[in-house]
């Protein structure tokens, strides 16, 4: 079985599954905010993990906010600099292959706060274009609300060029929020040097429990809770800490950090692996091919045979991939991402999303090429459309 999904959920990873047989049988279990015994050696330990996952992050202890995932802190960020009346700027700038966690919270300030949402323009090779963006603080200075533009799209793999994106907004004072959800795990991050205001990451895209997460703040004090309750981590998120999943953060965090030297290794099989497939099936189109890329994504369409189709036949040999974000699954129509980076729909609707993690064993680049071509061979004598 190879499973080629890791951009839409990884499995927990072995280290993670080692800590909860362990963990589970030996405890503490308590409320980490009680001031019992038990209750201080939980506190202590899910404190511990956020001094792992600071350092890992190149964060400060401080900075590390643990939530239920990128979704909740995209939320609070946009709650925390639009959810308050005092906000005279009207503008949020996006990009046109933003998460929906981004777009649809964007949209919500628009319509229920009179926001104006501006989307930045992407080239054909899914890179997001920095001039429009200099060109727009240029001409609305003083009234950008929120910069959030995303360090690695979830479909292509295709890195963005935040760092020139941060650099715009700290030179003009707009606050910035990264979405480094596919960034974080599959690539070295350091929260800090990157001097970014606002970024996120997902425990289930890293081998830790779903339903965990981190919202990383550059100045925490800017933030405001999206959930009041009763004070915890440090008032910034209310409700009983998720004190076992926040250490499976640390733990997946301290797994990927030890194979981030298989980077180098992965991306040159992954190129090979395409060149096979495209070698064997010259029609065949990889999304973001001059982009630099995750070097675990691969986003593949044979113009003319529908995605799903190729899918199911991967699956038929035990391999699962997906035909575009997780969240847009079984709609066959391009998908949003696409069509910002203006792909055809013949290209569009033939994509399937390959993606591995940086503990792949680079065999299974050969296995999928084999597979894919077989699908391939299969396929073109009975195309979809
Ligand atoms: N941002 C990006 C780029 C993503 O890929 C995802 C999930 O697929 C999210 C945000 C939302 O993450 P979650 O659903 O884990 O909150």
């Amino acid at each position: 079985m190879i499973y080629a999904d890791y951009n839409g959920s990884a499995p927990l990873c072995n280290s993670v599954k080692d800590y909860l047989i362990k963990r589970l049988e030996k405890g503490p279990f308590a409320n980490p905010n009680a001031i019992h015994y038990l209750g201080v050696k939980t506190m202590m330990g899910m404190e511990n993990a956020r001094s792992v996952c600071a350092k890992i992050l190149g964060a400060d202890f401080d900075q590390v906010i643990f939530n239920s995932g990128a979704t909740e802190g995209i939320s609070t960020v946009f709650h925390s600099i639009l959810g308050c009346d005092k906000n005279t700027k009207k503008i949020i700038i996006t990009s046109g292959i933003e998460h929906s966690a981004i777009i649809n919270t964007a949209n919500f300030y628009a319509e229920e706060k009179g926001y104006i949402v501006k989307s930045l323009p992407v080239n054909h090779d899914g890179i997001v274009n920095v001039d429009s963006l200099q060109k727009w603080i240029k001409e609305n200075q003083g009234n950008i609300a929120l910069v959030s533009v995303m360090a690695a799209n979830n479909e292509t793999g295709v890195i963005q060029p935040y760092k020139e994106i941060n650099d715009l907004c700290t030179q003009n004072d707009i606050p910035f929020l990264c979405d480094t959800t596919q960034y974080i795990g599959k690539t070295p991050f350091n929260f800090k040097e990157s001097n970014i205001d606002f970024a996120v990451c997902s425990g289930h895209k890293l081998g830790a429990m779903t339903g965990t997460g981190i919202l990383l703040v550059k100045d925490p004090t800017t933030l405001k809770p999206l959930i009041i309750g009763g004070g915890q981590e440090k008032g910034h998120r209310g409700g009983t800490q998720n004190y076992l999943g926040n250490e499976t953060l640390a733990v997946a965090l301290t797994s990927i950090n030890e194979v981030f030297k298989n980077i180098n290794k992965l991306s040159e099989k992954r190129l090979a692996f395409e060149a096979k497939v495209k070698k064997a099936f010259p029609a065949v189109v990889i999304i973001g091919e001059n982009s630099p890329r995750l070097a675990t994504t691969t986003y593949i369409s044979y113009p003319g045979i529908h995605g799903q189709a190729v899918q199911i036949e991967l699956e038929s040999v035990d391999i699962f991939v997906t035909t575009s974000s997780a969240c847009s699954d079984n709609m066959p129509v391009t998908s949003k991402v696409l069509k910002a980076m203006g792909v055809s729909d013949d290209v569009g609707r033939g994509v399937v999303r390959i993606s591995l993690c940086l503990n792949s064993p680079l065999e299974y680049y050969d296995q999928l090429a084999d597979a894919l071509i077989k699908a391939y061979s299969k396929l073109t004598k009975v195309k979809s459309f």
